[in-house]
């Protein structure tokens, strides 16, 4: 299989786009740490790997933790031998509402969530994946903060925009290592994250081209071509898989 004895960490696999991803590297014949921070899904998403003869190893824990980030690097090292990627995807939308209403704890934690996390991870992935000889990484950016600003989401658009600028940056300091980074702008896609509040759904739709909401596992396959060597001159990228959201916005 073409990612046999390739190690991927994956965080945000304990459900939705993660788990999704996770699963398709695993059948790719990827090996996974798995990241996120509830345990009793990230063991069930593990087992599931090994049933289809995958492997997979689960450490649990928050990326808002710098330590959490060189704990998944170290795992890999310790459990795998190496790094090939990531797929740093774990996020949260946190309290929604307009910006004159929200209080400054969920900021931060919108920030820290959803943006530090990508630059501790990437501190500690690359020195790894130059030890490795290169790599790829990539980090779920949004259409929110992109091509949509939708009301109530301030922090975490500004969040998914921050990884678009960080991820061009981090392509153009590691290229010449062989690292590539891209980001991943998924439009609205059926997880947990997205709830299950048709009014909410019906204006997604509504904003997409294809007139529907992503399946975990469309967004994933776009997370898998990134990883993959079908990639390899794709770097410093905003890649949208948004439904058509952002035809004619630029
Ligand atoms: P889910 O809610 O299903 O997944 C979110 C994942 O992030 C979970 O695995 C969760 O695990 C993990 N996570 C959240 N906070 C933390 C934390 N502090 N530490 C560690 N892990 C954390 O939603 P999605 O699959 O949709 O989200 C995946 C990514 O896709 C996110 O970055 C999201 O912003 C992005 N995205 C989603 C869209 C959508 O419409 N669904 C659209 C565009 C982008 P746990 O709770 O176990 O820690």
């Amino acid at each position: 299989m073409e990612l046999n004895d390739k190690t991927f960490i994956v965080t945000g696999a304990s459900s939705g786009i993660g788990a999704a991803a996770a699963l398709l590297l695993a059948a790719k014949g990827a090996n996974i740490v798995l990241g996120a921070r509830r345990q009793a899904e990230l063991d069930q998403l593990a087992g599931q790997i090994s049933q289809s003869n995958g492997k997979a190893v689960c450490l649990s824990g928050d990326v808002r933790d710098e330590m959490y980030a060189l704990a998944l690097v170290n795992c890999a090292k310790d459990e795998f031998g190496g790094l090939d990627g990531a797929f740093n995807n774990a996020g949260t939308t946190g309290e929604m509402g307009p910006v004159p209403d929200m209080q400054s704890d969920n900021w931060h934690n919108v920030i820290d969530v959803n943006l530090s996390s990508g630059f501790y991870a990437a501190k500690y992935q690359i020195p790894l994946l130059c030890e490795n000889g290169g790599g790829s990484i990539v980090f779920t950016s949004s259409f929110v903060g992109h091509t949509v600003g939708l009301p109530g989401m301030a922090a975490y658009a500004a969040a998914k925009a921050g990884l678009i600028g960080m991820t061009q940056v981090l392509a153009a300091e590691h290229g010449a290592e062989n690292i590539r980074v891209n980001a991943l702008l998924p439009g609205g896609t059926m997880t947990a994250m997205a709830g299950d509040d048709p009014g909410f759904h019906e204006v997604v739709c509504g904003l997409h081209a294809l007139k529907r909401m992503a399946e975990p596992s469309e967004i994933a396959q776009v997370a898998l071509f990134l990883l993959s060597e079908n990639a390899s001159f794709a770097t410093g990228s905003a890649i949208v898989a948004d439904g058509g959201n952002s035809i004619n916005k630029f």
